[in-house]
């Protein structure tokens, strides 16, 4: 797509490294391990201090730093090369896409989503929904999927977290410093920054777009914070899921009114639509409405959006489902259903579902009524998600499918892993990690060599977690209570366990605590002992998710504990990749079947991460009997009570029976040959099966492809 972007702010460099512009400003270098050891090359402190952020890095230099940059011969011929690949895959016009489907290939698929979790350095995203979409970006590039992507660029983000010593979450909202942010502002042929009136409620709200660069795909990311706009306009998209629901449906009227609106003054002309959740889905009222006025039939209109729109529910927890009363739909929509050749009842059916509450306007309800291809992201999901949405179809019509999630392989394996695998894989691995075969190999791996480097990546989760407490420290952050409690006690010998995701209830955090006593004869083993890290943040308004948090801290706070638990705070992206890469165990405990998919696992598991998980989301997909753990079985007890208590029963055999002792049988040279061997199985198993890539194809397959087909005719 031609789209004109520019950037003020950039830095003006010398001649012989002007192309760092090109490449700190594409996100490409994410998932370039080349890239990240040239920016550590640069300067260490600094790229540690700016969190991985290049753009930063080039702020914060003097011209007379960047002269003296420029002369550094061996950083100049790392960039150079790294600069003839990334020409050569933004030229590339061999993909698996083009060599699969050549006549689609230039037909763009919009990608529209609340959130994209792409790095660290731009806090679009709040957990697995947004780490999904940007690892989708990132894979569509990689298998030049003609993909346009659409969503926010939130002012503020989401919130930073910080524990007080009470231990409950307090939120954080700092303004997002353009400046060192790698977006670029959408302008119009004509070269003037480009705005697009959206009408919300008895006013007109103008809204702007930037873009983000993430390989080949695009991203353009909307906000209204616009001198023109009134201030509490300007505030609408400060933040992902800030507001109550007036701000929510205001929010979504403008992702998927105005996201069709500004692909159109693009000049985008989408051959098939993806709505990633529900929060989008007002783009079919829009695509109706827009057809209807270019003169078609409502019905034929219909028909022709449904044949060519994509939508993908992830979750079967009701709360997850936006639903808005009718007064408040009628609000935003008066004018607009006119347009649509429809009155108010057909419009308010479109969307109409039963919620616990009454009768409402449900986003998801809409979305799949109005769209031919629907998925789940596991197998278990979609079973469950066709029987919770049956209701919208007659008795044997349900369209809904599966296509389980997966995470994109080079963003998440880790520098280290990446460098084994190449040994052993061959050099060019990363372009087939999706092939079984391949994986293999990692039987040919010495177990020596793997085991080591796990316990790099273990000393690494250390370092970085002692480096954010000691900043804390310094920055007179935080008293010597929440010192001890964000782990500066814990012990890199011990068999380290690691729980961290959003803290919605279903996904149960505090379970393993349920019988203190025996947990603490877990941890403080002599012999033997057991420690836990916990990372993540509740959403501003779940006070119970608070309320678990603060369970947890009072826990590490409590010195019978040892200081053997841990909460690390502000989790985000990378946190992340330090956690699922150092600890020897990935926990997931959530209430089946609520967990859609899960993910964090999937990226554990690519790093040689044990999985002890309940048989949720993917991992009943996954599991082997092999290759981790399952807690529990495929039967569901009739209260959540009994189902705790049965849980956290078989969580406690596991540790004290299997994972503790295949952990601390070591062999004279100190290799626990037997947890080695379930790494093994666990990467030879999951590698291939849960990326992205593996995923993206089936989405092109079962869902692009067809739909794209249905807009040539
Ligand atoms: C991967 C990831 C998630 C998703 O984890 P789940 O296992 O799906 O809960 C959430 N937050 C961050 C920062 C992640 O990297």
């Amino acid at each position: 797509m031609e789209i004109r972007c520019t950037n003020g702010n950039m830095v003006e460099l010398p001649q012989a490294i002007s192309r760092l512009n090109d490449l700190v400003y594409n996100l490409w270098w994410v998932w370039q391990s080349e890239a990240r050891e040239l920016f550590r090359m640069w300067d260490y402190p600094l790229w540690r201090r700016t969190r991985h952020n290049p753009v930063g890095m080039l702020h914060s230099m003097t011209p007379e730093q960047l002269d003296q940059l420029a002369k550094n011969v061996p950083f100049r011929r790392k960039l150079e090369s790294l600069m003839m690949r990334f020409d050569k895959d933004m030229a590339n016009g061999h993909t698996w896409y083009a060599h699969t489907y050549p006549e689609l290939r230039s037909n763009p698929i919009a990608y529209f989503s609340a959130e994209f979790g792409l790095h660290n350095s731009v806090p679009i995203y709040s957990g697995g929904l947004g780490i999904l979409s940007g690892d989708h970006c990132k894979e569509a590039s990689d298998l030049g999927i003609p993909l346009a992507a659409v969503g926010f660029m939130y002012p503020q983000g989401y919130f930073r977290q910080r524990i007080p010593s009470h231990g409950w979450q307090e939120a954080v909202y700092q303004k997002l410093d353009y400046r060192d942010t790698p977006i670029w502002q959408v302008h119009t042929a004509e070269g003037e920054r480009l705005r697009v009136p959206i009408r919300l409620d008895n006013r007109e709200v103008l809204v702007q777009a930037w873009c983000i660069n993430v390989g080949r795909v695009r991203i353009i990311l909307m906000d209204t914070d616009i001198e023109e706009n009134s201030p509490w306009d300007r505030e609408l998209t400060a933040r992902l899921y800030g507001g109550d629901q007036e701000s929510r449906i205001q929010q979504e009227v403008i992702l998927g009114i105005g996201g069709v609106r500004i692909l159109k003054a693009l000049g985008v002309e989408p051959a098939a639509w993806h709505m990633n959740e529900g929060h989008s889905t007002f783009l079919v009222a829009e695509r109706i409405r827009d057809l209807v006025q270019s003169g078609m039939e409502l019905e034929k209109a219909r028909q022709a959006v449904r044949e060519t729109s994509i939508f993908t529910t992830h979750t079967p927890v009701p709360a997850g489902h936006d639903a808005f009363p009718f007064q408040l739909v009628e609000k935003y929509f008066w004018h607009f259903w006119e347009e649509m050749g429809m009155d108010r009842d057909q419009f308010m059916q479109l969307g109409a579902h039963q919620e616990d509450w009454g009768s409402a306007f449900n986003m998801t309800a809409l979305g799949m009524r109005n769209v031919a291809h629907i998925n789940g992201v596991s197998k278990l999901h979609g079973e469950v998600s066709r029987k919770m949405w049956q209701g919208l179809w007659p008795e044997g019509e349900n369209p809904i499918v599966s296509i389980t999630n997966g995470v994109h392989t080079p963003t998440w394996i880790s520098g280290e892993m990446n460098a084994l695998l190449t040994r052993y894989f061959g050099r060019d691995w990363l372009e087939n990690h999706d092939d079984p075969d391949l994986w293999e190999r990692i039987l040919d791996v010495p177990d020596q060599e793997l085991w080591q480097v796990k316990q790099g990546l273990k000393r690494k989760m250390f370092t970085s977690i002692w480096d954010r407490a000691r900043r804390r420290w310094m920055e007179g952050e935080g008293g010597p209570m929440q010192l001890l409690t964000s782990g500066t006690l814990l012990d890199p010998e011990v068999l380290t366990i690691g729980f961290a995701r959003r803290f919605a209830t279903y996904k149960r955090a505090t379970l393993v605590f349920r019988d203190v006593e025996r947990l603490r004869r877990i941890l403080l083993d002599t012999h033997r002992p057991v420690q836990l890290v916990f990372a993540g943040k509740a959403h501003p308004a779940d006070d119970a998710g608070k309320h678990l948090i603060q369970q947890i801290v009072n826990l590490a706070k409590d010195h019978t504990m040892g200081g053997r638990i841990a909460f690390v705070q502000d989790y985000d992206m990378n946190l992340a990749r330090f956690l699922v890469q150092g600890v020897d165990v990935w926990l997931n405990n959530p209430r089946r079947p609520r967990e859609a998919s899960g993910t964090s696992g999937q990226k554990a598991a690519l790093s040689g991460t044990l999985n002890l998980a309940v048989l949720d989301g993917w991992w009943p997909e996954a599991y082997s009997g092999a290759n981790g753990w399952a807690i529990g079985g495929l039967e569901d007890l009739p209260s959540d009570e009994e189902q705790d208590a049965a849980d956290a029963s078989a969580l406690y055999q596991l540790l004290e029976e299997e994972v503790v002792p295949l952990y601390y049988q070591r062999d004279a040279d100190g290799v626990p040959r037997a947890w080695v061997e379930m790494m093994k199985e666990s990467m030879r198993t999951t590698g291939p099966a849960f990326s992205l890539r593996r995923m993206l194809k089936e989405y092109a397959e079962l869902l692009y492809t067809p739909a794209v087909r249905a807009s040539l005719g």
